[in-house]
């Protein structure tokens, strides 16, 4: 039997069909056809989930030091240090650091216990990075921190300006829906403004490559540009809106002059004046963004200036119009919901409020509540590192990973007095640094709801028991709270009981004056939350139907009715490139992984696409830095250093350089960006400036290269340089060193070779520093290595197939001594459909052979792109350049 379940990744939220099969222990995956977010779809994350479950690398059981106890012990131990702690410095010397991973009842506990029960509002989340620059926007426009749009609004638009949002990899399923709008309505136009040439321009009619950090200005232009060509919407601004003449005096006066504007940008006043025209012309726009705003010094403003636009035109609460954040986590939404970050209360109401304070505190029964806002993200953890803060609760997070100026988060939990982490899994860089381990629930192991971006609750639902001693991360919130003294307010058995409270609070005393409210399933029995649908809140009243647009009325949640226009002054990013540091450090996601690996990691179909990190950047500026394609390179900002793989994609302009955020100290040797990051934040959000470090990029200078296939994983390996991923039958090691090259020794000892009598092949060159060893055991191959001074290595796909055979021929043989195989379309080349398993050079072949045009053709003769969708573009991208 299926379960209706939701995917744990991004914001997107699809429903999941989850069939888990006793007799072979395994889960199938698929898309939820009934779910209204994805119909059906799944990205290529999503139908991976079935190859990340499993007790492989779990944390089955509580540890103290890295010695295992029993969860009594654990338990004690927490509430003992945190009420000691607490005891002697008072309730801002303790902190929790949580997650959009965690679903609404987890957030709803863990901030009942940090704000109103242990006093403080030292509670923040992992969403802080990626979207509160979105929630500060959103109050101050609109008095709450409201998504006035839905997903179907997408399919309604004329227009839709994507910014900063590589939506295509970022939020897969999305993108298709807005492909398919496209297709069927090719007057749909799509704008895309991102510094980057993404896969997301694939279906654009627009792109504009403004400069990182522009936005402010690019939005003010427009919004001076619609004003001076007549298209306020005059009645609306009147009867609901304020401030207008405030910010639009700030936009005349900072972009009021096109060429300024394009100046500012970075970009041609005819692409401006192309977009500024698509955008006045058409009155269904939705203006959708994500990460490239939010992630910077300027993200608050950046949202309001979008926002603004909005307002002038009256293009809100309609169908098909508004602005739309579209948040990256799966439950980055439901955290705004319960208060999860250290600036809000619970249920949407204010910290800074008495009144509100004391309407909390009233319905939790607690002893004590919040007084005012605690400390954000970066902030925490300055605190851990100055010793202010001395004890952490880390919940479903890799801060060592995923933090600004990550080497400081690492110095900052070596100094804490104590460092509690609670996690599925074993061997994540943040719990190197525990004194405590807790071992959580993992995703089929959870029950509870989750929202995603356009305010849809949707149940996550439990498919296979606990792991070992696993626990849902309320339980153990909730026995840490009862062990702290707080027997009342913690007694829940539930998450039931839990989301039910939940949505009693955000009833109380709100008369239609907060937008959330989901008073109508206050009162849901154990059976309807079990069989809880999809549904958009506000639900104020049992049997209400949902809410899938906001502000309908036109009137807003600011004490007056209106909305504000917030006067944005446009403001360069904190620390500019210069001579020293003369790039522009971009950090973000690629398609098949999802943040730092510990899930996505272990799915051999997701390993392949893009198999280690990378350093993109403009074939002239790789030139000038003297390092060039596939070569290693270090790139170096004033907060640390990093290694990987220059690429030149053609994708990033001039003087900009793009890493992705996903690799770990565990999967790569130098591959952590997050140590490189500037650590300024945007004064109000407080979200970190992951788009805008200076840097410099310079060669890594290595003597060899090479890398190892191997079905057993390697007890250790020696090299300079390398990264780790797990393929399909086989852990990919790519790896290079400085010194002698390394010779047979070198590799019988790594692939445990070393017997005389193995089935050993070996071929050697001294003079080019060629090496080729693979070792056979029945006559399979079970582990290959290549070595060279130079990084042309064999097809890592071609010795792949090699894996799948039951018998290695000697022809077999004769091409892994020569270093590749007898013919090319032996070599299905690197992977661009993870599906289904195929290659470039195949779908090259294919599309050359056959004729093919069009993606559809290329589904029939491969199945290439059938099933998720997620390499669609890159399908397109082939069509076009293969002759
Ligand atoms: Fe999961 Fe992909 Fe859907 Fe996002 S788009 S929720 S990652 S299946």
């Amino acid at each position: 039997m299926s379960i209706r379940t939701t995917c744990p990744y991004c914001g997107v939220g699809c429903g999941v069909l989850a069939r888990p099969d006793a007799t072979t222990g395994t889960v199938s995956i698929a898309g939820d056809p009934a779910h209204p977010a994805n119909r059906g779809r799944l990205c290529s994350k999503g139908s991976a989930l079935g190859q990340t479950l499993g007790t492989d690398g779990r944390l089955l059981y509580p540890q103290i030091d890295g010695q295992r106890v029993s969860m009594e012990t654990a338990l004690n131990h927490v509430a003992a240090g945190f009420r000691r702690i607490v005891d002697q410095h008072g309730p801002d010397s303790v902190a929790l650091y949580v997650s959009g991973q965690l679903l609404t009842e987890d957030y709803y506990v863990a901030n009942k216990l940090m704000k109103g029960f242990i006093g403080s509002a030292n509670i923040d989340t992992n969403s802080r990075l990626c979207m509160s620059s979105a929630v500060s926007g959103h109050k101050r426009a609109f008095g709450e921190d409201i998504v006035p749009v839905c997903y179907d609004d997408l399919e309604l638009a004329d227009l839709i300006v994507l910014v900063g949002s590589n939506t295509a990899w970022c939020h897969p399923v999305l993108f298709q829906r807005i492909s398919q709008a496209k297709q069927q309505r090719p007057e749909l136009k799509i704008v895309v403004i991102d510094p980057r040439r993404t896969v997301t321009c694939e279906i654009a009619d627009l792109h504009l490559p403004v400069r990182g950090g522009s936005d402010v200005w690019l939005f003010n232009g427009l919004l001076a540009y619609l004003q001076q060509h007549g298209h306020a919407a005059m009645d609306f601004i009147k009867n609901h809106t304020d401030g207008l003449d405030e910010a639009l005096e700030v936009a005349l006066d900072s972009a009021g002059d096109l060429q300024s504007v394009a100046d500012a940008c970075g970009i041609d006043t005819d692409l401006l004046l192309e977009f500024y025209g698509l955008f006045a012309s058409r009155t269904r726009v939705i203006t959708a963004f994500s990460m490239g705003v939010n992630q910077s010094s300027a993200g608050t403003d950046k949202v309001n200036s979008i926002v603004n636009c909005h307002l002038l035109t009256g293009r809100i609460g309609q169908p098909g119009m508004g602005p739309f954040s579209v948040t990256g986590q799966p439950n980055a939404m439901g955290g705004r919901e319960v208060g999860g970050l250290a600036n809000m209360l619970a249920a949407h109401l204010e910290l800074e409020d008495a009144g509100h304070r004391n309407l909390v505190q009233g319905f939790w029964r607690s002893p004590r509540i919040a007084e005012r806002g605690g400390l954000k993200a970066v902030e925490l953890f300055d605190a851990i590192h100055d010793g202010t803060v001395k004890a952490v609760w880390i919940m479903a997070t890799n801060p060592v990973v995923s933090l600004p100026d990550a080497d400081k988060i690492k110095a900052a939990l070596r100094r804490c007095e104590l460092v509690v982490v609670s996690d599925c899994f074993q061997a994540t860089d943040t719990n190197a640094f525990a004194h405590v381990l807790l071992p959580a629930a993992g995703w089929g192991e959870k029950d509870g709801t989750v929202t995603n971006s356009e305010r849809r609750i949707s149940r996550q639902r439990a498919f296979h028991s606990l792991s070992g001693e696993a626990r849902p991360d309320w339980w153990l919130i909730c026995e840490v709270a009862r062990r702290l003294g707080f027997n009342t307010g913690f007694n829940y058995d539930n998450a039931h009981e839990i989301f039910v409270e939940h949505a009693a609070l955000s009833a109380l005393d709100n008369d239609g004056e907060r937008a959330f409210d989901i008073g109508g399933l206050a009162e849901l029995k154990a059976s309807e939350y079990d069989a809880l649908d999809p549904i958009q809140w506000p639900v104020p009243h049992r049997g209400h139907p949902g809410t899938p647009r906001l502000l309908e009325s036109g009137r807003f949640y600011r004490s007056n009715g209106k909305a504000r226009f917030v006067p944005t002054p446009p403001r360069a990013p904190v620390h500019a490139p210069d001579a020293t540091f003369p790039y522009v450090l971009n950090t973000g996601r690629i398609r098949d992984q999802w943040h730092t690996m510990t899930r996505t990691g272990r799915a051999p179909q997701l390993a392949s696409h893009l198999p280690e990190p990378f350093i993109d950047m403009h074939a002239q500026d790789a030139l000038l830095s003297a390092v060039s394609d596939g070569q290693l390179a270090r790139v170096e900002t004033r907060w640390g250093v990093m290694v990987a793989r220059v690429k030149t994609s053609g994708e990033v302009a001039r003087g900009s350089v793009f890493v992705p955020i996903h690799w770990n100290d565990s999967c790569a040797s130098d591959g952590r960006v997050g140590a490189l990051v500037n650590p300024i934040v945007d004064p109000i959000s407080g979200e970190p400036e992951f788009k805008h470090t200076p840097a410099r990029v310079t060669p890594f200078a290595v003597n060899w290269h090479g890398f190892v296939l191997a079905r057993t994983p390697l007890a250790s390996l020696d090299a300079t340089w390398w990264t780790a991923i797990r393929g399909a039958r086989f852990m990919r090691y790519e790896f290079a060193g400085r010194g002698p090259s390394p010779n047979s020794e070198w590799a019988r000892r790594a692939l445990q070779a070393t017997n005389a009598d193995v089935d050993w092949l070996e071929y050697s060159d001294g003079a080019t520093g060629v090496f080729r060893g693979a070792l056979l055991i029945d006559e399979r191959i079970a582990g290959c290595v290549f070595i060279s001074s130079r990084t042309d290595l064999p097809s890592r796909a071609w010795l792949s197939t090699l894996f799948a055979k039951k018998r290695i021929s000697d022809a077999d043989r004769a091409s892994l001594l020569n270093g590749g195989p007898t013919a090319a379309a032996e070599d299905p080349g690197p992977l661009v459909c993870s599906c289904f398993g195929v290659g470039r050079n195949t779908l090259c072949a294919a599309i050359a052979r056959a004729g093919l045009k069009t993606p559809q053709e290329v589904g029939q003769k491969l199945k290439a792109g059938t099933n998720c969708g997620s390499c669609l573009p890159e399908i397109r991208q082939l069509l076009a350049t293969t002759v």
